[in-house]
């Protein structure tokens, strides 16, 4: 045995009760580990497939317990309180430690360490104030995206500001939370790529293909792979990825999301050290799916091949979608009409067990794999399912 190696058999330690902490616990209950997660909502979508410590993020007997009960602690979102995480540090094995999760728990902090790694960010400025902002706002030009540096997701904490006239309102409206605010120059995408890198304790790298990312209300709707760009532009995406993982030392999944514009340049948007909503693509169609890879990397097993085995269209179901997915998925009847491309198409359908479809919840995803990914997109159009949000 490697040292420092988490055998199977141990228990694996989960800050964090929903679908990533879910997808985990099963891809690792298949190499034996076992799960024990902490999260407030009883009957969690990872509650359900493994144990349970059922307590607020921030309630330190609760971590404490987490750390008795497990041999190594990982999470499966970034904004872990840092008393905790130091704690659990103390008490446990955290692998993946906490610089990176401070690191990308802040915008700022983030962008300066992908800078560090040589690696471009869109052009953007501290804000301190309403007349700082308007100074920056001139600078970086209209239009440009004000955001609150810590705590937005999916868009929340965002404002997109397209004159001059809105700056106070986007102001008064980001920095009541008290949030520290950033300024981005708005980046004129062709597309929206991520890239899912893995490192071990030990150094090594290995990265999935780059996802293409559709977004509608700034909620991923689909990820396309192999993304719909040059083979130049999809190994730059991934040598781009396994930069930054490199450079922030991180353990674990890094998750990479990053703009292209029309000449073929990359910004990168934002990181996230876990499993990522664009990498479930991988649980069907890669050697190694993004959550065995994650516990490969915290257990400090080797990396598995992250080799694509088919094309192939992710495209998530979200609460208004829940129920006719469902309904189609027990009468195995997916489309009316199935031309022969569609009807190749194989829908592998992953639910996450949540009890409440509220619209524009994450309540599931299919991976669609597929001959050549316009199949699966003409699949997704065809079920009339998605209807909305056919660009
Ligand atoms: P974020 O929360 O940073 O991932 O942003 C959510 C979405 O807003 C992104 O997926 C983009 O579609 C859009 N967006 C964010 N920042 C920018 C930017 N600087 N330029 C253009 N679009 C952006």
């Amino acid at each position: 045995m490697s040292e420092g190696q988490v055998r199977p058999g141990s228990t694996i330690g989960l800050l964090g009760g929903g679908q990533l902490g879910r997808m985990m616990a099963l891809a690792g209950a298949n190499l034996g580990y076992r799960f024990v997660t902490l999260d407030p909502t009883p009957d969690s979508p990872c509650g359900q497939v493994a144990q349970q410590i059922v307590a607020g993020y921030g309630d330190k007997e609760a971590a404490r317990e987490l750390a008795h009960r497990a041999d190594v602690i990982t999470y499966e979102f970034e904004n872990v309180d840092s008393e905790v995480a130091a704690l659990l540090e103390e008490l446990s094995s955290v692998p993946q430690g906490s610089k990176l999760l401070h690191t990308t728990q802040h915008r700022l902090r983030e962008k300066r360490a992908v800078e560090a790694a040589g690696v471009k960010v869109a052009p953007y400025a501290e804000i301190t104030g309403e007349e700082q902002l308007r100074e920056a706002v001139s600078r970086l030009g209209i239009p440009s995206v004000l955001k609150a540096a810590t705590g937005g997701y999916d868009g929340k904490g965002q404002w997109v500001i397209r004159s001059e006239d809105e700056i106070a309102e986007a102001y008064q409206t980001l920095s009541s939370s008290g949030a520290e605010l950033v300024l981005e120059q708005f980046i004129t995408f062709d597309k929206e790529l991520s890239v899912i890198a893995a490192r071990s304790p030990g150094g090594e790298i290995k990265t999935f293909p780059a996802a293409e990312n559709i977004h509608y209300g700034n909620i991923l709707h689909a990820s396309i792979v192999p993304a719909r760009v040059s083979g130049e532009v999809q190994q730059e995406a991934e040598r781009l990825a396994a930069r930054i993982a490199e450079s922030l030392e991180a353990v674990g999944l890094l998750a990479v999301e990053m703009f292209l514009t029309k000449d073929g340049e990359l910004f990168v948007n934002e990181l996230a050290p876990r499993p990522h909503n664009s990498g479930h693509y991988t649980m069907e169609a890669c050697t190694t799916s993004q959550f065995e890879q994650h516990v490969r990397a915290v257990c400090n097993l080797p990396l598995g091949q992250a080799k694509l085995l088919s094309p192939v269209v992710m495209v998530n179901v979200l609460g208004e979608h829940l129920e006719p997915v469902v309904q189609r998925m027990t009468s195995g009847k997916w489309l009316e009409q199935p031309s022969a491309e569609t009807a190749d198409v194989v829908p592998k359908v992953h639910l996450y067990g949540k009890s409440e479809p509220a619209p524009k919840r994450k309540m599931g995803h299919i991976n669609l794999l597929c001959r050549d990914v316009q199949d699966g997109l003409n699949w997704i159009k065809q079920t009339n399912i998605w209807r909305n949000q056919q660009g």
